[in-house]
């Protein structure tokens, strides 16, 4: 059995006051596409800081593919394509610049950068903004230059923190297409979402989380079954114990307007 890419045991991320994350256990597996699901402040962005080895903890442990985030942080940021909910880009630089600094950060060739921008850049019809500076670019393509430079290198795990958000339907099916793309060659993906369509057509797997914890997980099929087929929007709605409308509300016109 391979280890597992991401081993996550009584996890405890305190900020402060604010209990962000609270005992949180995950296992995930080489070739797994993960999604989590929660609504805004379940823990999700904290959590995967945490995978990336960018936040540090308060208690718990917690290794990605066999490496301890604390430990081999250097090793883990090599090992992972990372798209933070917020990208930070550099605005004065143009798209195809930045793109070939972040390459040149991962000791990337000159030759193999110009092909996968070239490559990237088709998949994700942004041909004719790579000359345009990172600063006059929509949200929309910002958010694709993020998502092509975490996967410049190639990475084994791939990391995206509501990467979805901002895209036009047309480039959340590519990269959609894309991710599957990768986990059926043995890459684990894990995103999270906070709009239940978009874990269940993507995601092998999902965990709900909740108030820093995780309340139900399995392949949505499993969810599905275990309540007796009921739709993902109940389990969610159950599993969070949720009386919140407006959360409710929210989540169900992002999901339409998706
Ligand atoms: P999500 O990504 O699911 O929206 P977060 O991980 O961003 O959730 O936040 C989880 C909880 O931690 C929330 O209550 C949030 O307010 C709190 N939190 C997140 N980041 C910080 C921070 N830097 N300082 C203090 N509290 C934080
Ligand atoms: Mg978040």
């Amino acid at each position: 059995m391979d280890r597992p890419s991401i081993l996550v045991e009584n996890l405890f991320k305190n900020y402060g006051q604010t209990r962000a994350l609270d005992g949180v256990d995950l296992k995930i597996n080489p070739g797994e596409m993960f999604g989590l699901l929660g609504p805004n402040g379940s823990g999700k962005t904290t959590l995967l800081k945490i995978l990336c080895s960018v936040l540090d903890y308060t208690s718990g442990n917690v290794e990605v593919s066999g490496l301890n985030v604390l430990r081999d942080s250097m090793q883990i940021r090599k090992i992972i394509g990372y798209v933070p909910e917020t990208p930070v880009l550099y605005e004065s630089l143009t798209a195809s610049e930045y793109l070939d600094f972040i390459g040149w950060i991962r000791r990337i060739d000159h030759e193999s950068i110009e092909k996968k921008k070239d490559r990237f850049a088709r998949a994700f019809e942004i041909e004719d903004k790579m000359d345009t500076f990172v600063g006059s670019l929509s949200f929309g393509t910002k958010q694709k230059v993020a998502i092509i430079s975490s996967l410049l290198h190639d990475p084994p795990l791939i990391i995206m923190d509501e990467a979805m958000n901002g895209l036009d339907p047309r480039s959340a099916r590519i990269l959609k297409d894309l991710l599957s793309e990768y986990a059926s060659r043995g890459r684990t993906i894990i995103f999270s979402t906070h709009i239940l369509e978009v874990a269940e057509s993507l995601c092998s797997r999902l965990a709900i989380i909740y108030r820093g914890n995780i309340v139900d997980s399995g392949t949505p099929g499993d969810l599905k079954s275990r309540s007796g087929g009921r739709k993902l929007e109940d389990i969610f709605l159950e599993a969070t114990n949720s009386n919140d409308l407006n959360m409710v509300v929210n989540s169900l016109k992002e999901t339409i307007l998706q």
